[in-house]
């Protein structure tokens, strides 16, 4: 547990609902959200496609029955997919990446931005243990992505004095995060390791002479031990907090570590009553029950302008073994495992399912490794292999040798996934780094 204070949350009349009461709460809103898309030809269209109309949409057994939607139903809607105001109600859009193809529009009415995304982003950033009125440098990305802006409509709601860099400017932000002593900040895991090595360059001891006490850590997944490894560089107390979200739930706004759920490493759905989110086996699409692993899926049930049904994410996460028991009395808001990969990065090695996650943290519980430059090649652009090559560094101080690291790893892989690999030890600084999302899979001809 961090820290001794009592648990404070934002709104007390829904955060200590039973579940129960939750997921009536949940019927009703589903059922308004079918009302509300029953005008909107798009979602008419798309509803009859599995043979419903929006309007049948009664409660969460009638939405088991609503096709997943996927990607390509987005794309064939181009270029303003599944709006559901009129184009002048539109106050702002987002859009999702586009690493393949060109992004996906996601619009938000003014509601959306001064009621949802408040109330929303204002629930999390406390859960996670931020107070009103601290100095926050926010160092998510701005532009067409989610997460700089929503980030700062929460800031801005919750009454956070936000510092709204972006990520970049190393040199500069390294002095700010002494000079202007930021308290909190938001960003990707990497980026403040990126910061801590630059700070060093310039005679500035993080642990000394910033005093960052709580960061939020997200888009970008990083094994627990490079969390670890995170917190041990930072002031002393420093906690490291999960959070996850994505352009179609609207922003970072999805799942937060809560100051308990920090050390079982787990997340809470901390949203339920506005983004209803169902973990599902992605084959049979049938519910995963506690302790299984499972894709989220999730329906925005308040979202105006761009609300979705059934999104399946791709991401796979192991629901907790007992997902209502957290200790801050969150029982309605299950708990999670942070996102172990992407039903897209799934290897299967001679018949075995490996995420290349699960080959990280193997990575990482070494410590000769350089915890942030590793690849997987595979030899050619198929997810059903024979073998798996591992490249890492050695790092220059290390006193194992290069053998010695390549055995344990070795043995560390085969013993904790089944599998056996072929470890390649190359010196510090040889593999690419990455500044955004990391690329870990690479064919290698
Ligand atoms: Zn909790």
């Amino acid at each position: 547990m961090v820290g001794s204070a009592p648990t404070a949350y934002q709104h007390p009349e829904i955060e200590t609902l039973d579940r129960a009461a939750l997921e009536a709460l949940q019927d009703r809103k589903l059922r308004a959200l079918g009302e509300r898309l029953a005008q909107s030809r798009e979602w008419v269209e798309h509803f009859a496609s599995f043979g419903m109309k929006p309007d049948d949409l009664r409660d969460r057994g009638s939405l088991r029955g609503v096709a997943m939607l996927e990607k390509s139903a987005l794309r064939a809607r181009y270029p303003f997919p599944f709006l559901t105001v009129p184009m002048h109600r539109v106050a702002r859009f987002c859009a999702t990446s586009g690493t393949t193809g060109l992004p996906v529009m996601f619009g938000y009415t003014q509601r959306d931005v001064t009621t949802l995304m408040a109330f929303q982003m204002s629930r999390l950033l406390r859960a996670a243990g931020v107070e009103p009125g601290e100095r926050v440098y926010q160092g998510y990305g701005y532009g067409l992505w989610v997460g700089g802006v929503v980030m700062d409509w929460g800031l801005l709601a919750y009454g956070c004095t936000n510092f709204g860099i972006g990520p970049g400017r190393a040199d500069a932000v390294v002095q700010w995060l002494r000079d202007h002593r930021y308290s909190s900040c938001t960003m990707s895991p990497l980026w403040l390791m990126t910061l801590v090595n630059a700070a060093k360059s310039q005679n500035i001891d993080p642990k000394r002479d910033w005093t960052l006490r709580l960061g939020l850590f997200g888009g970008q997944s990083v094994s627990a031990a490079f969390r670890t490894e995170l917190e041990a560089e930072m002031p002393i107390g420093f906690v490291a907090q999960n959070i996850y979200g994505s352009t179609e739930s609207g922003g970072p706004n999805h799942a937060i570590s809560c100051r308990h759920s920090h050390d079982t490493d787990q997340m809470h759905l901390i949203n339920e009553d506005t983004i209803l989110s169902e973990i599902v086996n992605p084959q049979t699409l049938e519910p995963v029950v506690p302790g299984e692993t499972g894709e989220i899926v999730f329906t925005t049930l308040e979202r105006e302008a761009s609300p979705v049904v059934r999104w399946r994410t791709r991401d796979l996460v192991k629901l907790a073994d007992d997902p209502y028991g957290c200790a801050c009395g969150r029982r309605a808001f299950p708990l999670i495992g942070r996102i172990v990969g992407r039903t897209d990065d799934m290897l299967k090695v001679r018949g075995s399912m490996v995420f290349p996650s699960q080959v990280e943290d193997c990575i990482a519980s070494l410590p000769s490794t350089v915890n942030e430059a590793w690849q997987i090649y595979i030899d050619r652009d198929d997810r059903v292999l024979e073998e798996l090559v591992v490249a890492v560094e050695r790092r220059h101080t290390a006193s194992q040798s290069a053998d010695d690291l390549r055995d344990a790893l070795e043995r560390s892989i085969s013993a904790r996934l089944g599998i056996r690999v072929r470890v390649e030890v190359e010196p510090e600084g040889s593999l690419p780094r990455y500044e955004a999302k990391a690329t870990r899979v690479l064919v290698r001809k």
